[in-house]
């Protein structure tokens, strides 16, 4: 079975942890967001792609959601000390990568190849590819105006509702090598439970990949990040509420109109089932508390595809 997952960072992340577990690591391509990505203190942070990558190689911090265990934050504090940008929290072991992916890519190294090599490095045996090498980037149109996506998520702590979103360099960004590879190739492609505005609709907003998924031959599932029409952490309901008109299923599925076969979605969510169309409703437990859970979740996304 070969499985292509489009995911973005911590929702994402867990699910496909639970995927590989499920099957098994070589069976599995996540193509991650890039659209979050930012340049800070001079270095290039793919916060998505890292949270995956520190995911599958169970380096990630699990009681704090995201960045890596054991972290510390000495240079941080430093670099506030001294009056610089901090805003961003780069812990000490995160700030390594950090450091040795911006010096590839100044050196010319795709991103796709440098990922690649950290995924290697640490023993992720699972295809790890940005959705593409080319500069993508997410900007939030708000009332108080338009910021680059972390400046709106991090820095104003995504309070600000949203009007409009926009994925600069999507238009001319080419899918990484090997994503339309992967894609033609899948018995199966996922949506994982990530935000659809911020995470999923980035990738697809490069045309080829969004073309592909159109084009499949194969199932496409997606799994909803709503539990109850709440999102589990972040703005997602509040996002779904303001631009679908709604939390519902049926607004989840909105999002990916023509893309997906099948929605999974929680319990809490099962008396609400109207208005999904030819997309068919999965009821599980969603809630990705744990290995078991993550698993089981992805169990049951697997199970509802016919063979
Ligand atoms: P980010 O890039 O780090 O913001 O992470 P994603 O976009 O991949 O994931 C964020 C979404 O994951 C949020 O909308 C959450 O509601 C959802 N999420 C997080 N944990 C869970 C979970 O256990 N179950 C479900 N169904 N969704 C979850
Ligand atoms: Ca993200």
């Amino acid at each position: 079975m070969r499985i292509v997952v489009l995911s973005g960072g911590v929702g994402g992340a867990r699910f496909v942890q639970g995927v590989v577990d499920a099957t098994s690591p070589a069976e599995v391509t996540v193509v991650g967001n890039v659209g979050d990505d930012v340049e800070v203190l001079g270095l290039h942070v793919s916060p998505d792609l890292d949270s995956i990558l520190y995911a599958l190689a169970r380096a990630n911090d699990e009681v704090r959601g995201w960045g890596r265990a054991g972290e510390s934050w000495r240079a941080l504090e430093t670099v506030a000390s001294l009056g610089g940008e901090s805003w961003f929290r780069l812990g000490d072991l995160d700030l390594g990568l950090h450091l040795v992916r911006t010096q590839a890519l100044r050196a010319g190294e795709p991103l796709s190849r440098v990922t690649a090599r950290l995924a290697a490095a640490f023993d992720v045996a699972t295809t790890l590819l940005p959705a593409t090498d080319d500069r993508l980037r997410t900007f939030i149109g708000t009332a108080a105006g338009e910021f680059p996506f972390q400046e709106w998520f991090v820095a104003r702590g995504h309070r600000d509702e949203v009007d409009a979103l926009r994925f600069e360099g999507a238009e001319t960004a080419a899918p990484a090598p090997g994503v339309a590879d992967a894609i033609a190739a899948a018995d199966l492609i996922l949506l994982a439970p990530s935000n659809p505005y911020v995470s999923i609709a980035p990738i697809l907003a490069v045309g080829a990949i969004r073309e592909a998924l159109a084009a499949r031959r194969v199932p496409c599932v997606a799994v909803s990040p709503l539990i109850g029409g709440r999102a589990v952490k972040g703005p997602a309901d509040r996002m779904l509420a303001r631009l679908a008109g709604g939390t519902s299923p049926r607004h989840v599925a909105s999002c990916y109109a023509g893309l997906v076969d099948a929605l999974v979605v929680d319990e809490a969510d099962a008396h609400d089932l109207g208005g999904l169309g030819d997309v068919r409703p999965i009821v599980a437990r969603t809630l990705m508390i744990d290995d078991a859970a993550r698993r089981r979740l992805a169990e049951s996304t697997l199970g509802a595809v016919p063979a």
